[in-house]
């Protein structure tokens, strides 16, 4: 649903950047995969699931829908910018949370600088947050061309959307810096009591049924992302609105 919207809203420009993050984020997730599946305090398999997809590509087909209806013929469209921002913030997140889990060193909290099991939210390290940028660049990179294939015809020239490289991957930078925040924060964070280690899943990779330690019960994986992914539309919607 989500591609074949973002494919009826903007043919093979909104498209592009959809594809842009998918492949890149399923190639990166079977990079290390032996490495990856011995991350038992997290609830991440291979596959996506249906809420993971709604999570990181639900804010982007919204925006992408709004733009088709509302927007359409605007080369300065927020709508397409919010789009390309939320795509920014998924890619952005996800590459560093792949390049990060295959780090040597472990993560740091990005609140309170204490070291954290690899996998959990909220950590940062170096590789992970250089990755973070890289995949926040690619899709901003691509964003002009993105929204000129989406709006042939126009007489817009690719070199007037470059404008849009800086606000999307702000909102890119944006969103996967509050996911790290929200993950260290409000994300529902768990203790097994037969390991003596925090984790994110009931029951631990062990078997053994978790404790609560702190954060809000619903405030899931998936729905750090959606917030993460909702942020850096704001973001970029809301940085190109001042600057357009
Ligand atoms: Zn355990």
């Amino acid at each position: 649903m989500v591609g074949a919207v973002t494919f009826a809203a903007g043919t093979i420009g909104s498209t592009l950047l959809l594809l842009a993050f998918f492949i890149t984020s399923v190639a990166l997730s079977r990079a290390g995969k032996k490495r990856k599946r011995r991350l038992v305090d997290i609830g991440k398999g291979g596959a996506r699931d249906a809420l993971q997809v709604l999570a990181n590509g639900g804010a982007a087909t919204v925006c992408i829908a709004v733009w088709a209806f509302l927007d359409h013929a605007a080369a300065t469209s927020v709508w397409f910018v919010a789009f390309a921002g939320a795509l920014a913030a998924a890619t952005s997140d996800t590459w560093g949370t792949e390049v990060g889990t295959l780090a040597a060193k472990p993560p740091r909290s990005i609140l309170t600088g204490k070291p954290l099991a690899t996998g959990l939210s909220g950590g940062v390290s170096a590789p992970g947050t250089a990755a973070e940028v890289a995949g926040a660049v690619l899709i901003a990179v691509l964003a002009p061309a993105a929204l000129l294939l989406a709006l042939p015809g126009t007489g817009v020239t690719l070199h007037a959307l470059t404008r849009l490289l800086l606000p999307v991957f702000i909102g890119g930078i944006g969103g996967a810096t509050i996911d790290s925040v929200l993950g260290a924060t409000l994300q529902d964070r768990r203790w097994c009591p037969a390991c003596r280690r925090e984790c994110e899943v009931d029951p631990h990779g062990c078997g053994t049924a978790t404790e609560r330690r702190r954060g809000l019960l619903w405030m899931s994986n998936d729905a750090v992302n959606f917030a993460a992914t909702i942020s850096g539309a704001a973001i970029a919607g809301g940085i190109w609105t001042l600057v357009r």
